[in-house]
């Protein structure tokens, strides 16, 4: 399961309206808990795909370094990635599936439609390795408690 705040939640589909007809992308960071993950704070990311930013994603490597780093120093870990299909269901195609590495992670995926986002999923890749790994259908788990989402604002 992905555990993540509401204003965060927002964020994340609000990210994907605005980068519309072209693919957002970001990163997840939290803690990876017996229950899922537990996301605390979300990191957005350039898209540095120019050739066809529309379809396909990528988070420059010394970008990811860079979150890694500031994860580390909030105690946080990088628990998933997302991005949006602007046009597309949100379901992860054959090139997210070839570029997710992280065994562990939550993939989140964005349905954008003519600029509104609609669905949100989130996919868990499981495995050992590149070739046993797979993705697994994960439910989303949004916090809507008020205490929580006024934490959330007081903090940003
Ligand atoms: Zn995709």
């Amino acid at each position: 399961m992905l555990k993540l705040s509401y204003p965060d939640y927002v964020a994340l589909r609000a990210h994907g309206e605005e980068t519309y007809p072209h693919e957002c992308c970001g990163v997840l960071l939290g803690k990876s808990e017996p229950d899922g993950n537990h996301v605390r704070e979300i990191v957005r990311a350039g898209n540095t795909r120019t050739d066809s930013a529309h379809n396909r994603y990528n988070i420059a490597p010394e970008e990811l370094i860079k979150t890694q780093r500031q994860a580390r120093k909030l105690g946080l870990d990088i628990v998933g990635f997302y991005h949006s299909h602007p046009d597309h269901p949100a379901q992860w195609s054959q090139t997210d599936f070839a570029e997710a590495h992280w065994i562990g992670c939550s993939y989140v995926i964005t349905a954008i439609a003519q600029g509104k986002a609609t669905i949100t999923n989130s996919f868990l890749l499981t495995g050992t390795n590149e070739e046993d790994k797979k993705f697994l259908d994960e439910p989303v788990e949004i916090a809507m408690n008020e205490a929580e989402i006024v934490q959330e604002r007081g903090r940003s």
